[in-house]
């Protein structure tokens, strides 16, 4: 039996409901069905959960929600009117107002959007209903926890016919509605495959899966048709958007594969993600990045002597909340990758602390990186890939200002200025494909 999620665009309007419904019934094995809230129907058009976190916005400012809910109403009666459903929306949006303006946390807004999409969606295919603030379930911490969250989705095997489920939310112990962060409704639908143990994991979006580049940096990038959990998790870490980067976590570990699938384009088999890629495999899967990146780099002569100095640095790091994403190491240096956003306000302060710590001989640090992932489990076996990879670097005047290749192999990591990124990426992917 197969869980099948569609996101915010094939949800847009009644159009692509019907879409959907035709998706869905075309096959028996679709039978737990998660839904995103209404996404953009065109561009510059608004997102439901966008309206959501405003009307959430407008009660704080204003003491309540104000033309959000308006603009709500309209996309949900649209839908409902067209498909000729007799759930009465407006009485349930206005509902949703008045706790809108009784909560305090933007999470019980933001929800309603996943809740509203997916009670139509029942409605549509004469299927259950099951509210995502019963099943899933988060913890006091607001931690997500899995175990209880697991036993309440298995008992949905029981269910005879077909259910929907709404994305992107459940609930804590006070009953307090709790949100996955953005693009969530991926985490829902990965935990119900697993919890309900299906067959696959279908993920609907709109576009033909994984593209081993980013199609806004290069031309028609070539899709990928198998990925590893593993690749994936590294691409999608890295700035590959289709998928929420959480999402693998509960069906990795039940082995259940992911199809990433086109809901505009139902006959494209999309993107198979499995646990292991056999066969002709190539060498690099996919290249992906992201902007935003700053290094520290610690200079000390003898540091490799010095004991504990490591572990200091990243007391400091860990005391001011602040995670890093590399560590590329030499002898006498140390520098640290990390997203710029963590040294807007505290770079002083945090340099200080370091220089406390372990007084290094000099501390540099440089903002405006971007890092570049090329991913693939075929370069463990292969010659020459650092070297094509550099080569296309040099060939297109990139100047490299990191590198570090991960234990498995798999990736290889490049630091660059921001300004050189897309060129960067566009010369490693003509140098693969
Ligand atoms: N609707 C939510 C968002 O826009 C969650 C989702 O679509 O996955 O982030």
């Amino acid at each position: 039996m197969k869980v099948c999620k569609f996101g915010g665009t094939s949800m847009a309007s009644a159009e692509t409901f019907k879409g959907l419904k035709k998706i869905i019934l075309s096959d028996k094995e679709r039978k737990f069905i998660v839904v995103s809230a209404p996404g953009k129907r065109f561009k510059g058009d608004a997102k439901v959960t966008d309206l959501l976190y405003s009307a959430y916005d407008e009660k704080v400012k204003f003491g309540r929600a104000g033309d959000s809910i308006g603009e709500i109403i309209n996309r949900f009666k649209e839908i409902c009117t067209e498909l000729k459903l007799t759930t009465d929306i407006e009485k349930e949006v206005r509902e949703i107002e008045k706790k809108i303006n009784q909560s305090t946390s933007p999470d019980y807004s933001a929800s309603r959007g996943e809740y509203l999409a997916g009670k139509v969606m029942a409605e549509f295919l004469g299927f259950k209903f099951v509210d995502a603030g019963d099943i899933i379930k988060f913890r006091v911490d607001g931690s997500f926890d899995p175990d209880s969250t697991n036993d309440l989705v298995a008992e949905l095997k029981n269910e005879k016919g077909g259910v929907v489920i709404p994305g992107f939310y459940g609930r804590m112990p006070n009953k307090e509605i709790r949100t996955f962060s953005r693009g969530g409704s991926d985490v829902t639908g990965a935990i119900i495959a697993r919890g309900v143990d299906a067959t696959v994991y279908e993920n609907w979006t709109d576009v033909n899966g994984f593209m081993a580049s980013d199609p806004n940096v290069v031309e028609n990038p070539v899709k990928i048709n198998t990925l590893s959990y593993a690749e994936l998790r590294e691409l999608s870490y890295m700035g590959a958007s289709v998928l929420h980067p959480e999402s693998i976590f509960p069906v990795m570990y039940a082995g259940i594969p992911i199809n990433v699938k086109n809901s505009f384009e139902p006959q494209n088999e999309g993107t198979m993600i499995v646990k292991s890629v056999s066969g002709d495999t190539p060498i690099v899967t996919g290249i992906a990045g992201r902007k935003g990146v700053a290094t520290i780099t610690l200079y000390k002569s003898m540091m490799n002597n010095e004991l504990g100095f490591g572990r200091r640095v990243l007391s400091v790091l860990e005391r001011n909340g602040v995670s890093f994403e590399h560590l590329p190491t030499g002898i006498d240096t140390m520098c640290i990758v990390l997203s710029d956003s963590f040294l807007k306000g505290t770079e002083e302060k945090l340099i200080d602390e370091i220089k406390g710590k372990v007084n290094p001989d000099s501390i540099e640090v440089i903002h405006n990186l971007a890092l570049i992932a090329v991913v693939g489990h075929g370069m463990a076996k292969s010659k020459g890939v650092a070297a094509k990879i550099f080569t296309a670097l040099y060939n297109a005047n990139v100047n490299i200002r990191m590198i570090d290749q991960g234990s498995s192999e798999m990736n290889i990591i490049i630091g660059v200025e921001e300004k050189e990124y897309e060129a960067s990426i566009r010369a490693i992917y003509g140098a693969f494909f």
